[in-house]
């Protein structure tokens, strides 16, 4: 006899999924009053213990699942484990200012208000799969399709058994690298989404005996493994507005503005969606991700790439057009990563932004040099809030020192066994 457990998290500061479960029974409750947790449990390391905290021992909170984001998660043993998303509320009820979901919502709002447009996004994300053997000529290859077995089908079914409508399954460039995309949704949807992503890759793994690791770097000169956020604009009456053919580069005046807005805010934005000291060794030349600031019309290369679309009707062809951001790996929560991307976006509308108004610079070198940035900009404590803004530098900061006297060998070793 076995009772089912459910697990109500969030993807923390971290970008790990953390939280407490509870018997299914009492499901129904706990929608309504969440499970109790504190204000320090947002400040664990990825490595495990509290390194540094504002908040101390004191406090209570409560993290409160939204009952949209059931997802079923493939327990180690072949059972099935339920996971919800949720927000963290204070004691009476309102949201905590430091509510990464929380973030990405408010980033949502300020988007809708200036403009009346939201964001629909696709996550693609890449990851190693150890259950392969590490063989030459592998990348895109049917080979390397067929050695991962029943595992990418597994992975699919597991996808569409959360209510996530999978995209694409394949064999990517880097040794057992594979990568999985998904529909795009709205934003909030499309960051809960890639939440459970990453969870079912690296569950399905594990019940294979296998792991599926999303670290940003295996080795520090090989391949780096990405998180691609693809994006584009909506009206309120539903209909797609980033694309018209008179526009630089298909752009509409909008879509040309967002794009400019995350241009300017690259340096502060890198200390969201590039997060840890092994982000850098991925943002290289030579890798396949950006190592400059640039927006690209087709190019890989570049940090923002304009996407293709396939020949089709005006209304068809405007609704596949998007843009995708590349310089996100998955060490970000996606409620940060995405959160601040649309907040960056949003003030490129609200200030008029164009194109020709912002230079591609080089991005930063290192975490540190990023969180920098990140300190400098007044645009980037508005996304989070000044506390917030405070505390995630200071979580940011004492990650860098944990790790600051190991080899980047040894840093990417470390990555490895956490993501
Ligand atoms: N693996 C590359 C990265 O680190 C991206 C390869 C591709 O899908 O274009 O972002
Ligand atoms: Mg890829």
């Amino acid at each position: 006899m076995a009772e089912r457990l459910v697990f109500i998290g969030t993807s923390d500061l971290a970008g790990l999924v953390r939280g407490k479960s509870f018997p299914e029974s009492d499901l129904e409750g706990r929608v309504m009053r969440g499970v109790g947790i504190t204000h320090s449990n947002l400040m664990l390391s990825p490595f495990g213990p509290i390194l540094a905290t504002p908040f101390g021992t004191a406090g209570d909170l409560i993290l409160l699942p939204d009952p949209a984001t059931r997802a079923v998660i493939p327990m180690q043993d072949g059972s099935e484990g339920l996971l919800y998303l949720g927000d963290f509320h204070k004691l009476d009820g309102t949201e905590w200012t430091h509510c990464p979901r929380g973030l990405l919502k408010r980033a949502i709002s300020s988007l809708r208000d200036v403009s009346g447009l939201e964001v629909h996004c696709a996550f693609e994300q890449e990851f190693v799969y150890s259950g392969v053997a590490e063989m030459a000529g592998a990348p895109y290859s049917l080979g390397a399709f067929r050695r991962q077995g029943s595992f990418g089908s597994t992975l699919i079914a597991a996808i569409r058994a959360c209510d996530i409508e999978p995209d694409s399954f394949l064999a990517e460039y880097g040794p057992r690298q594979y990568e999985v995309t998904v529909s795009p949704t709205p934003a909030l949807q499309a960051a809960d989404q890639a939440v459970v992503v990453r969870e079912l890759v690296r569950a399905v793994a594990a019940q294979a005996g296998h792991s599926g690791c999303l670290a940003p770097m295996i080795t520090p000169q090989g391949v780096g493994t990405g998180t691609h956020i693809h994006f584009s604009l909506w009206n309120i009456a539903g209909e797609p507005v980033t694309l018209d053919p008179d526009g630089l580069h298909g752009l509409s005046v909008q879509a040309e503005a967002f794009v400019a807005g995350i241009i300017r805010a690259l340096p502060a934005l890198c200390a969201v969606t590039a997060p840890s000291p092994p982000s850098y060794l991925r943002l290289k030349p030579g890798r396949w991700a950006p190592s400059h600031g640039d927006l690209g019309v087709l190019d890989r290369g570049s940090a923002l790439r304009i996407c293709p679309v396939t020949k089709g009707t005006p209304e068809n062809e405007a609704r596949q057009f998007n843009v995708e951001y590349r310089v996100a790996d998955a060490t970000a929560s996606p409620y940060l990563a995405l959160g601040c991307l649309i907040a960056a976006g949003a003030e490129g509308i609200r200030t008029g932004l164009r194109l020709a108004d912002v230079a591609a610079a080089p991005l930063p070198q290192n975490l540190t040099e990023a969180l920098d940035h990140f300190e400098a900009s007044g645009e980037a404590k508005g996304w989070f809030g000044a506390e917030f803004h405070a505390a995630y530098l200071m979580f940011k900061r004492a990650e860098c020192k944990e790790v600051s006297e190991l080899s980047s060998h040894a840093l990417c070793d470390r990555y490895v066994e956490i993501y």
